[in-house]
Order: C-alpha cells, then sequence, then structure tokens
C-alpha cells in the first residue's frame, strides 16, 4: 500500500509536469533527480528496514526463555515476532518488523525521506495550480484541464498531508528517543537517564560511524560496538 500511494503521487506530478521537464535545461533535470532520488530512497529505506535482521547476535548471557535467543539487558522479547529484538525501540506495523538499533537508521531515513516527498510534491501541486492560474502559456497548462489529473492531484494533496502529519509525529518520537538516548520500550519500562546525550553521538551510534555518504544511503548501519 505505501508503494502504490509512493508511486500513484509520484506518477501524478511526472504526469503534470513531464512536458515542461522536456524543454528544460540542467538545472531542472537536477531537481528532478533530486525529488527521483528522495522518492526511490523512501522505498528503499522501507524495504531494507523490513527484511533487516534485528536480533541479537553473539552475545553472551542466559537464553530468552520464549525464543532461546542469548539475553542481555539490552534485549527485548517482541511477543508479534516471537523473538528476541538487540535494543527494541517499538515493533512497526508499517515496516512489519521490530526497530531496534540495527535497522532504527533505516526507519528514521524512511519517516524524512516520506515527510521531504509528501511536502516536495504537495509544493509542486500547488505550484503547477499557482502558475497556470497566471499564465496559461507554460506547456503543461493544457494539462490542468483534465478533470482525471486534477482528481488525481486532489487525493496525492490529501495522502501528503495525512502522511505528513503522520510522520512527522514519529519523527519527534525518535528524534526524543536520540536526545535522551532511550528507547520506546524504555520509557515505558520508566527507565530514565541522568544527563542527555549529545545528538552527535546518539545519531553516530544509530547511522554506524561518523556522518559520511553512508548515512543517507538505504544501508544497514554498521554495527559499533558499546
Ligand atoms: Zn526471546
Ligand atoms: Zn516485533
Amino acid at each position: 500500500m505505501t508503494y502504490t500511494m509512493i508511486i500513484f503521487i509520484f506518477a501524478t506530478i511526472w504526469t503534470s509536469y513531464a512536458h515542461e521537464i522536456k524543454e528544460k535545461g540542467l538545472c531542472t533535470w537536477l531537481l528532478w533527480f533530486i525529488y527521483s532520488f528522495i522518492t526511490f530512497s523512501a522505498i528503499a529505506n522501507h524495504a531494507v528496514c523490513m527484511i533487516t535482521s534485528v536480533k541479537p547476535q553473539s552475545l553472551q548471557g542466559p537464553s530468552c526463555p520464549k525464543c532461546q535467543n542469548p539475553k542481555d539487558r539490552h534485549v527485548h522479547h517482541c511477543s508479534r515476532c516471537n523473538t528476541c529484538i538487540y535494543k527494541m525501540d517499538h515493533h512497526c506495523f508499517w515496516v512489519n518488523n521490530c526497530v531496534g538499533l540495527y535497522n532504527q537508521k533505516l526507519y528514521i531515513l524512511f519517516l524524512t525521506y516520506i515527510a521531504l516527498f509528501t511536502s516536495i510534491s504537495a509544493a509542486l501541486i500547488f505550484l503547477s495550480k499557482i502558475l497556470c492560474s497566471f499564465s496559461n502559456d507554460l506547456n503543461f497548462c493544457y494539462l490542468q484541464e483534465s478533470w482525471v489529473l486534477d482528481l488525481c492531484k486532489m487525493i496525492s494533496l490529501i495522502i501528503c498531508f495525512f502522511f505528513f502529519a503522520f510522520v512527522t509525529y514519529l519523527l519527534t518520537e525518535q528524534y526524543d528517543s536520540l536526545l535522551t538516548n532511550l528507547s520506546q520500550i524504555d520509557r515505558l519500562k520508566n527507565l530514565t537517564v541522568n544527563q542527555p546525550v549529545p545528538l552527535k553521538i546518539s545519531l553516530e551510534k544509530i547511522f554506524g560511524g561518523k556522518l559520511s555518504i553512508m548515512w543517507i544511503l538505504p544501508i544497514a548501519a554498521r554495527k559499533l560496538d558499546d
């Protein structure tokens, strides 16, 4: 459903602007490339987040009575996945997987790219309306008279607003988690921290190292030692 929604909005925007883009220069193509990259990244991060294993690896300690995986204080058993999860944040129905330390980067990237995708898409839909209300000379304005395209734009706008609000809420939860170094499970257990963790340190831990191109790519984070 998520992929259908993204492709539907992308196709609507492409249909609206295709004629205009073909005749413009490098700058328009560059902007279109960035928009396409954001669209692809939203889908790719969702897919990789869904298939990344979040089970604990090479841990020493007593076994979990429910799934027999090694268990230490950073490990929580998820009853929906029926397995133990390393540094579990929460079980996410949207990615059909638990979010833990090994895929939290992909989850945050997915939410961020969806926030960017929905806000840029909504802006492009408004822009096409505004441009054509001032001048009908632009190549794509003849398309604005199509009621099918108008309907697709209305549906796209509704989806964009709904998902932008939803992912913004989820991102604020992740931001809290980064600042406090407490997962949602930790907060449910009423754990607290003595002092806030610098955002840079939390990000490096979750994104698997110092700031690099790897931070924005749909690749699971390198596993760092605690
Ligand atoms: Zn378990
Ligand atoms: Zn789970």
